[in-house]
């Protein structure tokens, strides 16, 4: 038997997202982020999908959440305005943990 080692990275690769076109399950707002000296959230997304943007705030593509919520409860200035997980059929599908 063969054992392969796949790393992280390797391992969320393999999950499968369903997009919610027109309810985005996170959102942000501008003028706040813009304002967050810290930018936490740059560090903490397990997924890495927050990015800094050329206006000074960040960006965030949700395709690709993992849903774990430490965006949400790692914000510490309320830049991040609306977070819920996405209805029924969207979202993250995990394949292999
Ligand atoms: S930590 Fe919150 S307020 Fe700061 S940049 Fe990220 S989402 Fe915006
Ligand atoms: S919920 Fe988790 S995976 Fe999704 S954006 Fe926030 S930190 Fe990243």
């Amino acid at each position: 038997m063969t054992i392969r080692v796949m790393s992280s990275r390797d391992l969320l690769s393999l999950n499968k997202f369903t997009i919610d076109d027109g309810h985005p399950h996170i959102e942000l707002d501008k003028a706040i982020c813009v304002q967050c000296v810290q930018k936490p959230c740059l560090l903490v997304c397990p997924a890495e999908l927050y990015t800094r943007d050329e206006n000074g705030g960040v960006f965030l593509d949700t395709i690709g959440c993992l849903e774990c919520g430490t965006c949400r409860i790692l914000c510490p200035n309320g830049g991040i305005i609306h977070w819920e997980y996405p209805r029924g059929k969207f979202g993250v599908q995990y394949h292999k943990g």
